[in-house]
């Protein structure tokens, strides 16, 4: 039985002082680095776990995303690992004591033409032959869904039909990295904020530590999830990832009445919206085409998403934009994850996850955490190992991901 660590009334977390060592070290401390400390501690009684941030926490892709929840992706490989972090997330607000604004409210994937019908009734049936919630809606039934989607004929990209995930929404990905980092803080993790990793130290083949903005840290294991900064960190040891570093824009509008009352994405179109508990509409678009580090994105992608937006949703075109910002995605060759063990000895990945990561996040942290803590890849992890760009067993999502998310 872990102990919980008391900390400063009116305090979600302590603000500690790193330690010279630790037996895990997560570098980043976004969403699935505070869910591998969290699980780490409560499912393997670790607690010698310090997650190092750079910034502050959660303040990267985390606080970015726009929240889908979904696992209806195609391959065998993936619906498992997706499906794993539905069920937890159906369970974590009791689990972490938090209203993370957990809505199930269902997610349709719009067929504009014939390809994306073919594409979207394989994925239904794939999905029902793994468990997974998975239904065709025929253009009638988009609209009794979703009544503000314009399904008539006459549109440049009709709708032909979708595909529907009633079990698939969103969460408010603050009050989710807040929660865990409160589990996580309880149970004895170090969540060090302002911890920049600049090195890490290899000796015999086998990970040391880490060097920091804060100073050196020890550690026989140290788990990279940093999301866009992956392959920087990785590189640090030697170790090459075949990841590319995108921005991936999303916005907000203003505030309007309840009138959408799911989540639509449309690849074609290309374009996913939903409306936020408060009352936003929040859409997403595609990453920009070009590698960056930097946390902002070109004009021309949002023009062009609203207009996408507009074809599908007229009734948008009183809305306003008022917020527009972007994260840096680690997008993988086949729009798959990359978790488990790396040819260096005690250094661990959880990466690629690109456009789509916020919906793994309990499952990204549940196999991470327990690919550490048993020395051997969990079963979910071991298809998504480094290995596969070697072997050639790739699980190529494009298809379930190409609008991301
Ligand atoms: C605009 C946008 C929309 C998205 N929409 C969705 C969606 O609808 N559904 C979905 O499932 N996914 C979505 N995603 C993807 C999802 O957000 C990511 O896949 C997921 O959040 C990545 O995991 P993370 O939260 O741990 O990453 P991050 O929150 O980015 O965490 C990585 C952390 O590592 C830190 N770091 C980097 N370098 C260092 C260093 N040297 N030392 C210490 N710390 C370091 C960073 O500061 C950062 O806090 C979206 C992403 C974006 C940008």
């Amino acid at each position: 039985m872990v102990q919980a660590v008391p900390r400063e009334p009116g305090r979600l977390w302590r603000n500690p002082e790193p330690k010279p060592a630790y037996d895990v070290i997560v570098v980043g401390g976004g969403g699935h680095g505070l869910a591998t400390a969290y699980y780490l501690a409560k499912n393997h009684a670790i607690t010698k776990v310090a997650v190092l941030e750079r910034a502050w926490l959660a303040g990267g892709n985390m606080a970015r995303n726009t929240t889908i929840i979904r696992s209806n992706y195609l391959w065998d490989e993936s619906a498992a690992i997706y499906e794993h972090s539905l069920k937890l997330w159906e369970g974590l607000q009791a689990e972490l004591d938090a209203d993370l604004q957990f809505s199930q409210r269902g997610v349709v994937n719009l067929a504009h033409n014939l390809g994306d019908v073919r594409e979207g009734m394989r994925r239904v049936h794939a999905n029902r032959l793994n468990g997974v919630d998975a239904i065709w809606l025929e253009p009638e039934d988009v609209r009794r869904v979703c009544p503000i989607v314009d399904v008539s004929p006459d549109k440049r990209y009709p709708v032909l039909g979708a595909t529907y995930q009633p079990r698939g929404g969103i969460a408010n990905h603050d009050s989710v990295a807040w929660a865990y980092a409160r589990a996580a803080d309880a149970l004895g993790v170090d969540l060090v904020q302002g911890c920049e990793v600049t090195g890490i130290d290899v000796g015999a083949g086998r990970v040391t530590g880490v060097r920091t903005s804060r100073g050196p840290i020890a550690a026989g294991n140290i788990a990279i999830v940093a999301a866009g900064h992956a392959s920087l960190i990785a590189g640090m040891a030697g170790v090459r990832l075949p990841l590319q570093s995108h921005p991936l824009q999303a916005l907000v509008s203003d505030l309007v009445e309840e009138v959408h009352p799911c989540v639509i994405m449309s690849n074609t179109v290309h374009v996913y919206v939903s409306q936020a508990a408060k009352g936003s509409l929040v859409m997403g678009a595609g990453i920009d085409a070009y590698n960056s580090y930097a946390q902002r994105g070109s004009f021309h992608v949002i023009e062009r998403q609203m207009a996408a937006a507009l074809e599908l949703f007229p009734v948008f075109a009183r809305a306003h934009v008022i917020r527009t910002w972007a994260g840096i995605v680690d997008v993988s060759p086949d729009a798959s994850p990359i978790i488990g063990r790396t040819p260096v000895e005690g250094l661990y990945l959880n990466c690629g996850w690109g456009t789509g990561g916020f919906k793994a996040t309990p499952a990204a942290g549940w196999v991470l955490a327990s690919t550490i803590a048993k020395r051997e890849p969990d079963p979910l992890a071991l298809p998504f190992a480094l290995e596969r760009f070697t072997t050639g067993a790739l699980i190529d999502e494009h298809g379930a991901a190409a609008v991301a998310h």
